[in-house]
C-alpha cells in the first residue's frame, strides 16, 4: 500500500485512525488493520487491486457523514481477514464547469460545497443540498443516493447523473462518462451505484447535471397547531401559482431545542408545527407569499424574508447538530417516508409513541415533508432498548405503507429490517447483483446485507 499512496497516506497509528473509525453520531465504531487516501484513479484501481489478489475487505469512506453507520468498518471479529478503509478525502479535484451543457465532472472526494461554488461561479447551481454540505462528498451523495433540501424541485442525487468513473472489486476501471442526456444502451450502471452504499464498487468521478437556481425566491415560516394543516400549506402554495423549493417540517420539541443551543426562534407564537417553505414565481413571489398566509388553513403566525434568508434555515438546518449535542445516549436516528396523504395520522402515531414505552425519552420528528419524509429521532432511549425501539417506529411506518429508509440508506443500521420494504424475490435480485460484481464479499462488508 505504501509503494502506491506514499508513507504519508497509509495511517496505522491508533490515535490517525481514530477520527475514521468512528461514525459522525458516535453511534458505531470500527476496526481497521490501516486507513489509505488515494490521490487519484489510478491509485485507487491499484490498492482495490492488491486488495482483491490477497482478499482483504475495503470499507469505503468519503466525508463521513452517513447516519445510518455505513461509513465506518464493522467491529474486529475473531478469525476476520484484514480490513482497510479507503478514505477519498485527497481525491477533492473539480473540473471547469461546461457552460453550454451545464454539466460538472468531480472527483469522489470533492465536496457538495466545493462542487456547488463552482457551479455558482457560472451562475449555475448543484441540484443536491444538505446541511452537511461541508463535509458530505459526491461519492458519498451518489453511493447514498442522498436527497436533501432540493430534492421537491430537482430529485434525488440519481437524478442529477450523467456519468460515473468507479473501480470495481476486482480493481478494474469502469468509465461511462458521456453528457448525453439521452443515451439507452443496456442497463443503467451509474442509476445502479446511486444508492449501492460502497458494497458494488468505489465510485471515483462523477458527471453531474447543474441546474439555474430561482431568480429569487421567499422563505417564510408558518406556525400551526395542527400537522395537517402545515402539510397542506405545500399543495395552497402551488396552487396559488408558486413552484416550491423546499417544504421542511419542524415541531415545537426541535424548536425549543435548537433555540437552547443558540438559533433564535422564527415567530413569537408558540405552535406544535411549523412549516419552512421555499418558493419562487414569476413577476413578484412575496405577493402571492402573503396573500398565501393570508388564507392558509390554520396558521397562528407567520415570518417570511427574501432568499437565501439563511437565519430561517438555520433554525431547520441545526437540528441534526442540537440533536447530536443534546442526548444522553446515541441518538435513535430514523429516517423514514410516507404516502403523503398517511403523513398527518403517521406523525401523530409517532409523537405518540415514546408515551407507550417503559422508560423516558424525547422524540424529535422534522424533515423533508413534501417528499413525505420525516427523521424520527429519539433521544434518550437507554441503548439496551435501541431495537425495541427501532421495532416500534418500523412497525408504525409499514402500517401506513411508508419505507424504513428515504433518503440515509440501510448502512449496518437497518439490515434487519429490510424485508419491511422489498420482497424475499426482489432480496434476492440484489444479493445476486451484489455476488455478480464483488463475487468475495471484500466491499463494505455487513452494509445493506448484514
Ligand atoms: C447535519 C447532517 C445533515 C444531513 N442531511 C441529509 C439530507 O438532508 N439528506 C440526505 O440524504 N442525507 C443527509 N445527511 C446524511 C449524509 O450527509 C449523506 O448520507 C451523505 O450523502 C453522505 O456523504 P459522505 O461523503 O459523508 O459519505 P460517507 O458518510 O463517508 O459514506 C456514506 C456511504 O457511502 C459510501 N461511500 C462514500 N464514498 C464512496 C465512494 N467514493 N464510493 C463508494 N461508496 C462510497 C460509504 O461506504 C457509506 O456506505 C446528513 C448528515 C448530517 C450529518
Amino acid at each position: 500500500m505504501r509503494s502506491i499512496v506514499g508513507d504519508a497516506n497509509v495511517l496505522t497509528d491508533p490515535d490517525a485512525m481514530a477520527g475514521y473509525l468512528t461514525d459522525w453520531m458516535g453511534r458505531y465504531h470500527g476496526h481497521a488493520d490501516a486507513v489509505i487516501r488515494p490521490r487519484t484513479t489510478a491509485e485507487v484501481a491499484d490498492v482495490v487491486g492488491e486488495c482483491a489478489a490477497q482478499r482483504i475487505r475495503i470499507c469505503v469512506q468519503g466525508g463521513n457523514t452517513g447516519l445510518v453507520g455505513g461509513s465506518v468498518p464493522p467491529p474486529e471479529a475473531p478469525g476476520d481477514d484484514g480490513l482497510i478503509l479507503l478514505s477519498t478525502a485527497r481525491m477533492t479535484d473539480i473540473d471547469d464547469v461546461d457552460e453550454v451543457g451545464a454539466t460538472v465532472g468531480a472527483q469522489a472526494g470533492a465536496t457538495i460545497a466545493a462542487i456547488d461554488a463552482r457551479a455558482e461561479s457560472v451562475g449555475l447551481m448543484f441540484p443536491v443540498d444538505l446541511a452537511s454540505r461541508e463535509s458530505a462528498t459526491a461519492g458519498g451523495v451518489v453511493s447514498t443516493n442522498a436527497g436533501g433540501v432540493r430534492m421537491i424541485r430537482h430529485g434525488n442525487t440519481r437524478a442529477q447523473i450523467l456519468g460515473i468513473e468507479a473501480v470495481r472489486a476486482d480493481g478494474q476501471v469502469l468509465r461511462r462518462w458521456s453528457p448525453l442526456v439521452k443515451d439507452n444502451v443496456g442497463y443503467d450502471i451509474p442509476g445502479l451505484l446511486a444508492g449501492s452504499e460502497g458494497t458494488l464498487a468505489v465510485i471515483t468521478g462523477v458527471l453531474f447535471r447543474l441546474v439555474t437556481a430561482a431568480s429569487a425566491t421567499v422563505v417564510l415560516v408558518a406556525a400551526h397547531d395542527r400537522v395537517d394543516d402545515a402539510i397542506a400549506l405545500i399543495g395552497q402554495a402551488r396552487e396559488a401559482g408558486l413552484t416550491v423549493e423546499a417544504a421542511e417540517l419542524m415541531t415545537q420539541a426541535g424548536l425549543d431545542l435548537v433555540h437552547e443551543h443558540g438559533t433564535r426562534r422564527p415567530v413569537a407564537t408558540p405552535a406544535p408545527y411549523y412549516l419552512l417553505l421555499e418558493v419562487s414565481g414569476a413577476g413578484d413571489p412575496e405577493e402571492l407569499v402573503v396573500d398565501l398566509l393570508e388564507n392558509g388553513t390554520g396558521i397562528v403566525d407567520a415570518v417570511l424574508e427574501p432568499g437565501p434568508a439563511r437565519a430561517l434555515w438555520e433554525v431547520r438546518e441545526s437540528h441534526t447538530e442540537s440533536i447530536a449535542r443534546s442526548t444522553t445516549t446515541p441518538v435513535v436516528k430514523l429516517d423514514v417516508s410516507f404516502p403523503i396523504r398517511e403523513l398527518p395520522a403517521a406523525v401523530t402515531e409517532l409523537e405518540a409513541l415514546p408515551g407507550e414505552l417503559d422508560f423516558a425519552c424525547r422524540p424529535i420528528l422534522f424533515g423533508h415533508v413534501g417528499d413525505g419524509n420525516v427523521h424520527v429521532n429519539l433521544l434518550d432511549v437507554p441503548v439496551e432498548h435501541t431495537t425495541e425501539v427501532t421495532d416500534r417506529v418500523f412497525t408504525i411506518v409499514a402500517g401506513h405503507g411508508g419505507s424504513i429508509s428515504a433518503e440515509h440508506g440501510i448502512g449496518r443500521a437497518k439490515t434487519a429490517w429490510t424485508h419491511l420494504g422489498r420482497s424475499p424475490v426482489d432480496l434476492a435480485a440484489m444479493r445476486a447483483i451484489k455476488d455478480a460484481l464483488d463475487p468475495d464479499g471484500l466491499l463494505n462488508p455487513g452494509v445493506i446485507f448484514g
